[in-house]
Formats: structure tokens, C-alpha cells, sequence
């Protein structure tokens, strides 16, 4: 999963390099491992990609040389590594010249055929430098639109549309023109709005959450949008979109920053959260219990299912924000650490109650909340109380996760996956809960349903059916 963002604007203002930063921070969630931007004023272009967060890699040289430049189109990525490793060749912006011109290409999600697409670009010829989701669609792209299209990149992404099954958000751009698409199924969120004299785009609305900024609206699944530095505005639905979308479900329910629309929905994904915690205290309450959020992914679902039965919302665990989010650290022991690194808790209010229900919004592996629950036992120990005394009911925001994702989010293959080979009584006992219940697969479908046709969205991390034909990822 990655955050792009960008611009395209028929002038040059100077407040443009502040609002691109702006966009690269409040997308920084959706990846923290590399940055990567590419910029042109229609006649040079100049580009970078680092490790690192926005802050240390969009660093005060390489902002006084994007602004010496004056791009008037500018394209970015905050990455979070799926496919490929996470140094700088395979983060994005990738970029290419050729005889025609420059391109430069950044997407987010995945390819879940991605070694088929690369073994097919090989044997075309083309050589690949990284292997990267972002790097083949480039290049499938420009291979398609110079081998049979005399060029034409809108003819290009049509045939990338027809051809590769995925999850693709994209920006592609030339020295003058900037291409929005979506793959037809439309997995992954795109926004674009206005920004003074600048068309803007972003992963998640949050991107435009500078004053007088304006949302325009979804890029449509199957679409290309163009624009250009002399003020061109196009709209191409280039394929159909697919009967049944595949909307990520996963972005309202965990991924997206709560301040955030996704898919055009009319409420933020705060709100989303909040009434599937409602649903969840209607499926498994918990009477006389403090609830507990894990911060910050339950916090929302936390306070609706508070609300829902008019019990007391306290915080007991706190977390560290600048450790990195757990699952996607490699090595079960230095996960385990790595918890214990991000939480602590606190132990004054264990001398005071001793039933708590604690909300998350998943349960990928089990590490996370075990070592909690040890934590929280640990705290009760040293508050002077039994620690057997202490009930911690687990309640989940969203069902039990059965197959991993090939379309962007970094869930472990599916043996690491603890409700793909246990049942909830196992879990519950592996984890040490007092007793542990998910939301259904219908609750989430009835809140997903105020938002939008349930049958829009992908569920195949729940369902383990998937909408796509892939190769099986085996670690
Ligand atoms: Fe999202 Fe799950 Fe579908 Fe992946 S499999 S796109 S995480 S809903």
C-alpha cells in the first residue's frame, strides 16, 4: 500500500512547493519506508527517490531545487514495500527517456500476476531494473503505446487495463502532460480537486486538506484522466468499469486516516469505524466492562461501541507513535519486541477495574494482541491484583482474516494468518482473552451497505475468494 500525489498547474506559483509537501505528509501513513518524487516545467525535468519519510528525503536542497525548476507538473510517492525491497531502485517514481521523451510512472497497490508480468516483459525484450509493480506498469505501458499505438499513451493504458488483472492507482507523466488512471475494478482509492490554479490528486482526500482546496471527485475505475501545462482537461473511460467493483475494504476499515473520504463515500472513515464498533457491541456485548481502545486503528470502533451500550471509554494502553506499524516488520521475534516497544500501559487503572473489554480493528497474526493481554496482565501484577482477576474480553471491528492480499495491503501468507488454521475458541486460548468475538461478515457488510452497494467491495481477505486471477505468494 502507498499514498500518490501530485499536481498539474498552467503557471508557476511559488506556494505550489509548500502544498506538495503538505500532500506528502498527510499521505505519509499510507507509507513510510521511501519517498519519491519527479518534476518537470515543461521543458526539464529533475527527479529523486530515497529510504525514508517525507521529511528526510523531500529535504531543504531538493526543495530549493524543485522550486529553482518551477515545476508545473509534479508527481510523488510515500511507499510502504510490497513487491520488490525497499531501497531506492525499487521505490517510486520510476522514469525512463526515451528517444521521444521522458515518462515517469508512480502506482498504488499490486499485481497479483506480477511475475508472469515481468517473465512477459523479458520476453518482449524490455529490460527492468527492479522488478516493482510501478516499474512494469511503466513500462507495459509505453511498450504497448510505441509498439502498436504510434505512441498514443491513452491507447497504452487501455491495453494495460484489458490485459493486467490488479489493483492500480496511478499517475503517469511526459515533460507536459499528466495521466490519472484507475484499474477497472477499482481497488484502490484516487481523488483529484483544484488547488488555485492547479489540478491536484491524491491517494485519500486527506491530501487536500490545505485551505481552498477543492475535491473534484473519484477518478472512475477504468479511467484516464490527461491534463496539461497548457490548461487541457480530458476524461477517457477507457475500459468499462467492472459489474462488481473491488473497493478495498480494508482502506475504511483500517488503512485510510480517519479525516479521510474514501470511494466517495459521504462520510469520513472515522464514521465508518465508529458504526462498526455500534455493530459490534450489538453482535457481542460486554455488560459492566471498561472499554479499551488500541490505539489509534480501534480508537474509533472503541467509542461506538461505548456509545452503543453507555459504558466507559478509558485509555489503558499507550502507544509510541514513532515506532512503525508491527506487521510489517519482518521476524516473529523482533515483532514481539517491537510491541512491546510501541505499548505500555497503564497500570493505575487496573488497581480500579477488572473487567475491560479491549476494541481493535483486526486480528492479523495473533502476536499483537497476545503480547498485550500479557502486558495488561503484567500491569495487574504490578498494581498489586491477581492477575487472573482481571477480565480482558477482545472484541474486533472487522471479521476473521482467511487469505492474505494480492492487491496491495501487506498481510502475511495465509499459514501466518491466525484465524486461516484456528478457530476463535484457539485464538482466544493462544492469546490468553477472557473471550474474544469478531464483527460478522455481515455486520460489516450492513455498514458498508450506508456507504455504498456492499457488493462493491473486495472481501477476499475474509472470504479467501478472490475476484482476480493470482499467483499464490508462498512467503
Ligand atoms: Fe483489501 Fe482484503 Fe481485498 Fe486486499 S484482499 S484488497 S486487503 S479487502
Amino acid at each position: 500500500m502507498c499514498g500518490i500525489l501530485g499536481y498539474c498547474a498552467d503557471k508557476w506559483d511559488a506556494s505550489l512547493e509548500k502544498f506538495f509537501g503538505l500532500q506528502g505528509f498527510n499521505l505519509q501513513h499510507r507509507g513510510q519506508e521511501n519517498f519519491g518524487c519527479t518534476y518537470s516545467n515543461g521543458k526539464k525535468f529533475n527527479h529523486f527517490k530515497d529510504k525514508g519519510l517525507v521529511s528526510q528525503v523531500f529535504t531543504r536542497e531538493r526543495r530549493d531545487d524543485f522550486s529553482a525548476l518551477q515545476p508545473l507538473i509534479a508527481i510523488a510517492q510515500t511507499r510502504y514495500a510490497t513487491a520488490g525491497g525497499t531501497d531506492a531502485i525499487s521505490a517510486q517514481p520510476h522514469w525512463l527517456t526515451l528517444l521521444d521523451g521522458f515518462y515517469s510512472n508512480a502506482t498504488n497497490g499490486d499485481l497479483p500476476m506480477l511475475q508472469k508480468e515481468i517473465e512477459d516483459l523479458k520476453a518482449s525484450g524490455t529490460i527492468l531494473l527492479s522488478g516493482n509493480d510501478g516499474e512494469v506498469i511503466l513500462k507495459k505501458v509505453l511498450y504497448a503505446a510505441h509498439k502498436r499505438n504510434g505512441g498514443d499513451l491513452i491507447a497504452g493504458l487501455k491495453y494495460l487495463m484489458e490485459t493486467t488483472p490488479g489493483a492500480y492507482s496511478g499517475c503517469l507523466m511526459t515533460l507536459t502532460e499528466l495521466y490519472l488512471y484507475r484499474d477497472p475494478y477499482g481497488f484502490r482509492p484516487l481523488y483529484y480537486g483544484r488547488w488555485r490554479n492547479a489540478w491536484v490528486f491524491g491517494s485519500e482526500t486527506c491530501a487536500f486538506h490545505e485551505r481552498d482546496a477543492t475535491i473534484e471527485r473519484e477518478v472512475y475505475p477504468g479511467e484516464v484522466i490527461v491534463f496539461d501545462i497548457h490548461g487541457k482537461k480530458e476524461h477517457h473511460q477507457v475500459v468499462p468499469p467492472k459489474a462488481n467493483r473491488q473497493k478495498c475494504i480494508f482502506e475504511p476499515i483500517y488503512f485510510a486516516r480517519p479525516d479521510s473520504h474514501v470511494y466517495e463515500n459521504p462520510a469520513e472513515v472515522g464514521s465508518f469505524r465508529f458504526q462498526l464498533g455500534k455493530r459490534l457491541a450489538r453482535e457481542h456485548p460486554v455488560e459492566d466492562a471498561i472499554v479499551i481502545p488500541v490505539p489509534d486503528s480501534g480508537r474509533f470502533a472503541a467509542v461506538g461501541y461505548a456509545t452503543e451500550l453507555g459504558l466507559p471509554l478509558r485509555e489503558l494502553l499507550i502507544r509510541n507513535p514513532y515506532i512503525p506499524r508491527t506487521f510489517q516488520i519482518a521476524g516473529q521475534t523482533n515483532r514481539e519486541d517491537l510491541v512491546r516497544l510501541k505499548f505500555t500501559v497503564m497500570t493505575s487503572l487496573l488497581k480500579r477495574y477488572k473487567r475491560f473489554v479491549v476494541i481493535d480493528d483486526s486480528l492479523v497474526r495473533s502476536t499483537t494482541m497476545k503480547i498485550l493481554i500479557q502486558m495488561i496482565r503484567e500491569g495487574a501484577e504490578k498494581a498489586g491484583v491477581d492477575p487472573r482477576e482481571v477480565e480482558v474480553h477482545i472484541r474486533l471491528a472487522s471479521p476473521p482474516i482467511k487469505g492474505c492480499c494480492y492487491y496491495g495491503i501487506d498481510t502475511p501468507v495465509s499459514k501466518e494468518l491466525a484465524a486461516a488454521s484456528h478457530t476463535i475458541d484457539e485464538i482466544a486460548k493462544e492469546i490468553d482473552a477472557t473471550s474474544l468475538a469478531y464483527v460478522s461478515l455481515e455486520g460489516l457488510d450492513e455498514v458498508a451497505g450506508k456507504f455504498d452497494d456492499p457488493k462493491n467491495f473486495c472481501h477476499a481477505c475474509f472470504t479467501a475468494v478472490y475476484p482476480t486471477p493470482f499467483i499464490p505468494r508462498t512467503r
